[in-house]
């Protein structure tokens, strides 16, 4: 797992953990950390030493909730040319998945970028061409670049926005206080957008001990280091252990194209429900490309309606850490990669899906 030096400090690091007698619960948002922890192993080994770690709501496909994904099931029924990543056709609505939809006829498209969905609407003038805007703050600058991109969009381009911000998501996590959270690891590639200043509020409001770090395997040895020395000590302080690639501010010019484009929203997240000022709208400036304004009346028979999770799936209390995937009744059995039943078992950022990936069950 480790080179020779790596190995020394990851030996040193250990020697420490088991001197602190632990019993902890940490948490990341990270699909990222949540493959280096389960692929080495880092869990069990930190498990052994009194530190439990759990991933929360840190994978874009797995938080969107029922209703986004019944938003777009429409838009395709409707008669839309749907364009998504590709983990998005495989998850379950409540009827159906995308891939289900284009077998039935839909034109559902699989992407790979922003850029190759706008070029599906330049080639075909006559279709109204909706891409899934999805992902945290990593993604949603390359959609603010298409949307105030000075060449033009074509007029059938439009956005179903599904964007979402992740510190007003720890808040949630922290204020709903259901689980005994002694610390959290901050996701590196949103860190490195957004900075580490929008999570110092964490630690001065809320005493909350919080890393932000890599993705290597000492990355994460360390920061669990950091967090349980700063636990021992009784501490709250944010660190950045990251600072390779992250700077207090951020990306300037990426947060600016965000806010220039997006405003802050109160969104749902699968398995939270409503999360103050934690999803981006588009601005009115740039309606004409916002699906939900332009295709309202589509879009109407959805309001005010109930929206169900897909029967005994518990990926809303794997989200909010409350349990480990292995936990779900469902998990390796009636769920699988090949037969997901929830998001977490789609996605290559989902806990369910890294855990079977690398054989875990438990
Ligand atoms: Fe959801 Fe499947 Fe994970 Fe259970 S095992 S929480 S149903 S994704």
């Amino acid at each position: 797992m480790f080179k020779y030096r790596d190995k020394e400090i990851a030996d040193r690091i250990v020697t420490k953990l088991k001197e602190m007698d632990l019993d902890i619960t940490l948490m990341h948002v990270c699909g990222g950390h949540q493959d280096t922890f389960i692929r080495y192993g880092i869990d069990s080994l930190i498990l052994d030493l009194g530190v439990d770690i759990r991933q929360g709501p840190g994978c874009p496909v797995c938080v969107t909730p029922p209703e986004e994904i019944e938003e777009v099931m429409l838009l395709a029924q409707k008669g839309k040319t749907i364009t998504v990543f590709g983990d998005m056709m495989r998850v379950p609505g409540e009827k159906f998945t995308l891939f289900d939809m284009q077998s039935r006829g839909a034109d559902v498209r699989m992407v790979y970028s922003i850029d190759d969905a706008v070029v599906i609407a330049r080639d075909n003038p006559g279709h109204e061409v909706v891409f899934m805007a999805i992902g945290f703050e990593t993604t949603a600058p390359s959609t603010a670049a298409v949307l105030s991109g000075k060449e033009g969009l074509p007029s059938n381009f439009s956005i179903l926005c599904t964007h979402r911000l992740v510190p007003p998501a720890l808040k949630g996590i922290v204020e709903m206080g259901e689980l005994k959270l002694d610390g959290l690891i901050e996701p590196g590639h949103v860190s490195t957008i957004i900075g580490s200043t929008p999570y110092e509020f964490l630690s001065t409001e809320y005493g909350v001990p919080q890393v932000i770090t890599g993705f290597e395997p000492l990355d994460l040895m360390m920061a669990v280091y950091q967090l349980a020395l700063q636990v021992n000590r009784g501490e709250g302080k944010l660190i950045n252990g990251y600072g390779r690639a992250v700077r207090s501010h951020g990306n300037l010019k990426a947060i600016k194209l965000m806010e220039t484009v997006f405003e802050v929203c109160d969104v749902s997240w699968r398995g939270f429900g409503v999360i103050p000022a934690s999803g981006s709208r588009i601005r009115k400036k740039y309606e004409m490309h916002d699906a939900r304004v332009r295709f309202e009346d589509d879009l109407l028979e959805l309001r005010g309606r109930e929206f169900t999770e897909p029967k005994g799936c518990r990926c809303g209390e794997v989200l909010r850490g409350l349990i480990h995937s292995h936990e779900c009744p469902l998990f390796g059995k009636v769920c699988t990669p090949q037969n997901p039943v929830g998001p977490c078992m789609v996605t290559s950022e989902g806990s369910c899906n890294i855990m079977l990936k690398y054989g875990r069950y438990g």
